[in-house]
């Protein structure tokens, strides 16, 4: 049976990440990029457009670009990129099974970049507007001259919601805070900030129904819920901040998860509760969810497989080399 070093799962800037620095270590990591799972091959950052907060790009740089570039550097690193999804894996046993749509693995380490997967409305008009006024993410695309002096709204109710409208209060004119119920989930320290601001109105039982505008996102269809009325606000941007799914299914049962289902790693660094299984990137963050730091714990986990590997006893690693 032929046993790899090394398979990363996903290939956003974590798992391409963690790819170039096993690469480089000599590991051969075999990726499974993905196909249909959990997003689309290179992740999140192929769904948008301007990426203007990754160190290095001045000017920005296009979403599916980066992502392209960080493959070739992989791939020039030696690494095997598979695009296919992962349906099944087995950590009960050594070496660990991963099995893919088309193929079966085995591994001594696994590096699991799955990402998480922002809920979306599905909109009227959401797929026209998408990147142009509509975006799931205000502290990327917060900045964004599009919304600078507009007014916009946030749709949601809790922490991530409240630190949205706060965050794009530096932006736009007004920010208009659709809640769905008569109360807030937020923390009440942030409850606090939201209701004093002010430039946040926060309008109860109000959900969006419907998106509009021209090239760019320039109004949208709100319903009053007890009453049924519909009215029109205009805006210029739509944020949604109704939470994200961890691409954990594959993992239920076999890895330690949150209550959200995010994969637990141990303190400061990447290992999950099975040792030779380290987890990187969204997967394994709801807090921060930004590109760099999916980049910065991809490069954690391949540093931990590495040295994780070398330490294992002689003859049993390295037979993929
Ligand atoms: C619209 C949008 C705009 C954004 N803009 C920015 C920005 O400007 N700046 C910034 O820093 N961050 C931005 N982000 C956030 C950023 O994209 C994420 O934090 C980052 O992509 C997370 O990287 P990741 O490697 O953890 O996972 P992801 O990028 O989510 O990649 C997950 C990968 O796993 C694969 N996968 C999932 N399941 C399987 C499976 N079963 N088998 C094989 N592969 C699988 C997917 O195909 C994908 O390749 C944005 C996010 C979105 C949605």
């Amino acid at each position: 049976m032929e046993v790899e070093n090394l398979v990363i799962i996903g290939s956003g800037p974590a798992g391409y990440t963690a790819a170039i620095y096993a690469g480089r270590a000599q590991l051969k990591p075999i990726v499974f990029e993905g196909f249909e799972a959990g997003g689309v091959p290179g992740g999140q950052l192929m769904t948008t457009t301007d990426v203007e907060n990754f160190p290095g790009f001045p000017e920005g740089i296009q979403g599916p670009h980066l992502m392209h570039q960080m493959r070739q550097q992989a791939l020039r690193w030696n690494a095997k990129c598979i695009t296919d999804d992962v349906v099944d894996v087995d950590f009960s046993q050594r070496p660990f099974r991963i099995t893919a749509a088309e193929q079966v693995v085995y591994a001594h380490a696994v590096i699991i970049c799955t990402g998480a997967t922002a809920q979306r409305l599905h909109l009227l008009g959401e797929e026209t507007f998408w990147n142009n006024g509509i975006s799931a993410c205000a502290i990327c695309d917060g900045a964004s001259p599009l919304f600078k002096g507009a007014e916009v709204a946030v749709v949601g109710g809790g922490d991530s919601a409240a630190e949205e409208a706060l965050y794009l209060t530096k932006y736009a004119r007004k920010v208009h805070l659709l809640v769905r119920r008569d109360r807030l989930r937020a923390s009440k320290t942030m409850q606090d900030r939201l209701l004093n601001h002010h430039q946040i109105q926060v309008r109860w039982n109000c959900i969006p129904l419907s998106t509009h505008g021209d090239d760019v996102l320039r109004w949208i269809r709100v319903q009053d819920v007890p009453t049924g009325a519909v009215s029109e606000l205009s805006v210029s941007g739509l944020f949604y901040a109704i939470g994200h799914t961890p691409n954990t299914q594959l993992f239920r049962g076999q890895l330690m998860l949150d209550e959200a289902g995010y994969i637990q790693t141990n303190g400061k660094s990447t290992a999950t509760n099975i040792p030779g299984v380290w987890a990187a990137g969204d997967v394994q963050d709801h807090h921060y969810r930004q590109a760099i730091t999916a980049a910065g714990t991809g490069c954690m986990a391949a540093l931990e497989a590495e040295r994780w590997l070398a330490e294992q006893p002689a003859g049993s690693i390295l037979s993929a080399a």
